[in-house]
C-alpha cells in the first residue's frame, strides 16, 4: 500500500515524500482512511509506530477542506511538553504545502508569547492540559470551534493525574466533534474515558504490546546497585556506544547519575520535569546531534521523545510497572531497525524483572558481567557496602562478590583509612 492509496491530498503526499517515507505504517494504513471518513478512533499505539502522522495527516486534510477562521479547529492534548513540541513540529512539517497554522502551548515557559501566538490565530492547537486551562482562564484561547479532539498518550495523561484537567477542557469544547484517542496501554480508567468520549470508535491495535519488544535485542546484567554506574560507564566505553538513553526512576537519581557519568568522562545530560524547558530542549538537541553520549531521563520526561535511530536504551533501574519497560525499549528498534535494551538489575529488582518477563512471555537473557573497574571514592565506598549488603573485608573492599568488579586506584581512602589499591576479583 502507498500513501496515494489512502486518499490524501497531493500537498500531503508531497510532504510525506519530502520526509522520505516510502509507505504508510500499519497504524497510518488504518487510521488515515477512518479519520478522513470522520470516524472516532481508539488506537492502541505507542511512540515509534508513526501514530503522529496517522492523525496529523487526515486532520490537516479535513481542516484544509473548509475555510480557516484562525480559531483552533483541531486540539491535540499531550501529557508532556516534549511530546507537544514534537506533535506541533510534525503538524508544521506535514502541513508545509498547505496554508494551515499550528500553535503549541505548554507550561514551564512564559505564557505571554503563547498568548501572542494564539492572538495571531491558528488552525491546530497542540497543548498540555494545565497550560491550556490557564490560557482559557485568561480568555486567551477560544475552543468553541474545535472540530477534532486528539488525546495523545491518553494513558500517560491519566497516570500523570490529568483526568480532572481533561474533563475541564472537554467542557470548553463543542458537543459535536470528532474524537481520537491514542493510548499504548488499556487500563480500566482508559476504557472508561474512551466509553465516555468516543462514539462508535474504530478500534485499532497496531503494536500489540510485545511487537516492538520482539525486535529489540534485550539483556540483563545482575549487578549490585552501587556498582551499576561503574558497569554502565564500562559498557559505554567498551561497546563504543555513541548514543544511549538511560532511564532512572527519580529526578534526583537522574541528576546524580548524569554527574557521575560526567565524572567518568562520558558526556551526559539529564532530562526530567524539574529541568527548565530551555535545559530540556538543549539536552535533547545535544543528544540528537551527538554532542552528548548519554541522556539520562525519567520515565515521564522521556515519553514521546522522538529520537531517530536510537541504538541503545538502558534501564539503569527497572520500572515498577512492567508496561513501562515495553515503552522504554520501544524507543529503540524503530521502523524495522534493530536496537538494544540493556537492563541493570540489582538483587532487590529481581521481582520486577520477573513481572516484565511475564508480560513479555519470555525470559530476558542474563549477560555475564564483564570485568569493570570501580574507582575508589571516599564516601561512596561506605555507602556501597551498606546498600548492597556486601560485607567489606578487612582490606576495605567489597571485592570478590562480583565477577567483573575491579577496583582502581582512585586516590580515595576507604572507611578504615587505607588508600585504595588495585584489586582483581577472582
Ligand atoms: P511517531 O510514532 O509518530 O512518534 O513516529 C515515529 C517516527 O516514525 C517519526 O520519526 C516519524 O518521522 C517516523 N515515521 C512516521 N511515519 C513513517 C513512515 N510511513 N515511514 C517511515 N517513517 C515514518
Amino acid at each position: 500500500m502507498s500513501f496515494a492509496d489512502l486518499g490524501l491530498l497531493p500537498e500531503l503526499l508531497r510532504a510525506v515524500a519530502d520526509k522520505g517515507y516510502d509507505a504508510p505504517t500499519p497504524i497510518q494504513q488504518q487510521a488515515i482512511p477512518a479519520i478522513l471518513a470522520g470516524r472516532d478512533v481508539l488506537a492502541g499505539a505507542q511512540t515509534g509506530t508513526g501514530k503522529t502522522a496517522g492523525f496529523v495527516l487526515p486532520i490537516l486534510q479535513r481542516l484544509h477542506r473548509s475555510a480557516s477562521s484562525r480559531t483552533p479547529r483541531a486540539l491535540v492534548l499531550t501529557p508532556t511538553r516534549e511530546l507537544a513540541a514534537q506533535v506541533a513540529d510534525s503538524a508544521r512539517d506535514y502541513g508545509r504545502h498547505l496554508a494551515l497554522r499550528t500553535q503549541v502551548v505548554f507550561g514551564g515557559v512564559g505564557i505571554n508569547p503563547q498568548i501572542d501566538g494564539l492572538r495571531r490565530g491558528c488552525d491546530i492547537l497542540v497543548a498540555t492540559p494545565g497550560r491550556l486551562l490557564d490560557l482559557a482562564g485568561q480568555r486567551a484561547v477560544d475552543l468553541r470551534a474545535v472540530e477534532v479532539l486528539v488525546l495523545d498518550e491518553a494513558d500517560r495523561m491519566l497516570d500523570m493525574g490529568f483526568i480532572h484537567d481533561i474533563r475541564r477542557v472537554l467542557k470548553l469544547l463543542p458537543e459535536v466533534r470528532q474524537n481520537l484517542m491514542f493510548s499504548a496501554t488499556y487500563s480500566d480508567d482508559i476504557r472508561a474515558l474512551a466509553a465516555r468520549l468516543l462514539r462508535e470508535p474504530l478500534a485499532i491495535e497496531v503494536a500489540p504490546r510485545n511487537a516492538t519488544a520482539d525486535r529489540v535485542e534485550q539483556c540483563a546484567y545482575r549487578v549490585p546497585k552501587d556498582h551499576k554506574r561503574h558497569l554502565l560507564a564500562h559498557l559505554v566505553r567498551s561497546q563504543g556506544w555513541t548514543q544511549a538513553l538511560v532511564f532512572t526512576r527519580t529526578k534526583h537519581g537522574a541528576n546524580r547519575l548524569a554527574q557521575q557519568l560526567e565524572r567518568a568522562g562520558i558526556a551526559t545530560a539529564a532530562i526530567h520535569g524539574n529541568k527548565s524547558q530551555a535545559a530540556r530542549t538543549r539536552a535533547l538537541a545535544d543528544f540528537k546531534q551527538g554532542r552528548i553520549t548519554a541522556l539520562v531521563a525519567t520515565e515521564v520526561a522521556a515519553r514521546g521523545l522522538d529520537i531517530k535511530e536510537l541504538p541503545v536504551v538502558v534501564n539503569f533501574e527497572l520500572p515498577n510497572v512492567p508496561e513501562d519497560y515495553v515503552h522504554r525499549i520501544g524507543r529503540t528498534a524503530r521502523a524495522g531497525m534493530d536496537g538494544r535494551a540493556v537492563s541493570l538489575v540489582a538483587p532487590d529488582e529481581a521481582p520486577l524483572l520477573r513481572d516484565i518477563e511475564r508480560l513479555l512471555r519470555r525470559a530476558i537473557p542474563v549477560a555475564a558481567l564483564p570485568q569493570f573497574e570501580i574507582p575508589v571514592e571516599p564516601e561512596r565506598t561506605a555507602v556501597a557496602s551498606r546498600h548492597d549488603g556486601a560485607r567489606t573485608p578487612p582490606g576495605g573492599h567489597p571485592q570478590g562478590r562480583h565477577p567483573g568488579a575491579q577496583q582502581r586506584r582512585g586516590g580515595g581512602r576507604h572507611r578504615d583509612g587505607r588508600s585504595g589499591q588495585r584489586a582483581r576479583s577472582r
